[in-house]
């Protein structure tokens, strides 16, 4: 079986993790591929930071650090620290030393003329991941907010890590998305795909960015194989982060409902068959069926590897 799963950086991680056991357990041939989200990703001091394959990576690797959710294990800071005495890089954006050491091999590799997804062939293979990681796209396609200030663009990272999402915006935009083409094999990942999954990742600015790739809206809809999202929303709130801030500026409301409207039917020219919301949503199964998206409600919380687990089983369950 293979299965496809579009996802941004740690809710797509710790969904991904879970699908990985729940096939260890039950399909030891399967194949999974992630395409991951590449719109948060930026030059800084010289050196390319892809924040959402580092977390996929890191988590499939047993290399994140739980406790703080993000970043790597063991992790010190000494080199940004350093780095502040010069004034240079972000204050506010921290880069742990052995996080550096991924993004200078990362630099080293694109330097030397090589493309991001081969680059990120070769440093995901410094660990049995089980998972093949393919970016969205090789172009620098970056994602920007419109601030309503003044209609001014920030770079995504800045709104998110230095404001925390809490300035004013009218949208996001995509930066160099003219001309830009998917990564090699994303498209015929998605095609032929037995499965394809829609991480339960910030639907605006993971998932969206991800579809926005010319040639990747398209294949999604045309797939022979079903197509299954996890709701990020839970209760009508975001399980982490703040991703509501995002959905509130494109007009979608913080529900799981509202967020398997927003990406609709595919029987009616949308992107999927099959929605995953939590138990305490359940009400909502009736309007998201209408809708023409087969909906279960399940526990979505992956608190755990084995829930996670379980939740990468109820959506494979939906296909029917
Ligand atoms: P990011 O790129 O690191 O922000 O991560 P993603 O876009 O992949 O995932 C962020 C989303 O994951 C947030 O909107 C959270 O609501 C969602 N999320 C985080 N943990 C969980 C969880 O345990 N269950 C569900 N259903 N969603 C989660
Ligand atoms: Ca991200």
């Amino acid at each position: 079986m293979k299965i496809t799963v579009i996802c941004g950086g740690v809710g797509g991680a710790k969904f991904i993790r879970g699908l990985r056991e729940h096939l260890r357990q039950t399909d030891p041939g399967a194949e999974i591929t992630a395409i991951v989200n590449t719109g948060d990703d930026m030059w800084l001091t010289s050196l390319r930071i892809a924040p959402d394959l580092d977390s996929v990576m890191y988590t499939l690797a047993g290399q994140n650090d739980e406790v703080r959710g993000w970043g790597r294990l063991d992790e010190s800071e000494r080199v940004s620290t350093d780095m502040r005495e010069y004034g240079v890089g972000w204050p506010w954006f921290t880069l742990g030393d052995l996080d550096l050491s991924t993004h200078i091999t990362r630099s080293h590799y694109l330097r030397s003329g090589l493309p991001l997804s081969e680059a990120t062939a070769r440093i995901t293979a410094r660990w049995p991941l089980g998972v093949r990681l393919i970016p969205a796209t090789d172009d620098e396609v970056e994602t920007h907010v419109v601030l309503a200030e003044d209609g001014s663009e920030m770079h995504f990272q800045e709104w998110w890590t230095r404001h925390r999402a809490a300035l004013p915006i009218t949208g996001f935009v995509q930066r160099g998305l003219d001309g830009s083409t998917p990564a090699p094999g994303v498209l015929e990942a998605i095609a032929e795909a037995d499965v394809v999954l829609f991480a339960p990742s910030n639907p605006v600015v993971s998932i969206g960015p991800v579809l926005g790739i010319p040639g990747i809206r398209d294949t999604v809809e045309g797939t022979s194989a079903p197509v299954i999202g996890v709701s990020p929303i839970i209760a009508g709130a975001v399980v982490r982060g703040m991703a509501d801030a995002c959905l509130t500026a494109i007009g979608v409301a913080t529900a799981a409902d509202a967020v398997a409207l927003h990406y609709g039917a595919r029987s009616r020219g949308g992107l999927i068959d099959g929605w995953l919301i939590d138990e305490t949503d359940a009400a909502s199964v009736p309007a998201i069926e209408a809708a023409g998206i087969r909906a279960r409600a399940v526990p979505l919380w992956m608190k755990t590897v084995p829930l996670s687990a379980q939740l990468a089983a109820d959506a494979l369950a939906l296909v029917g």
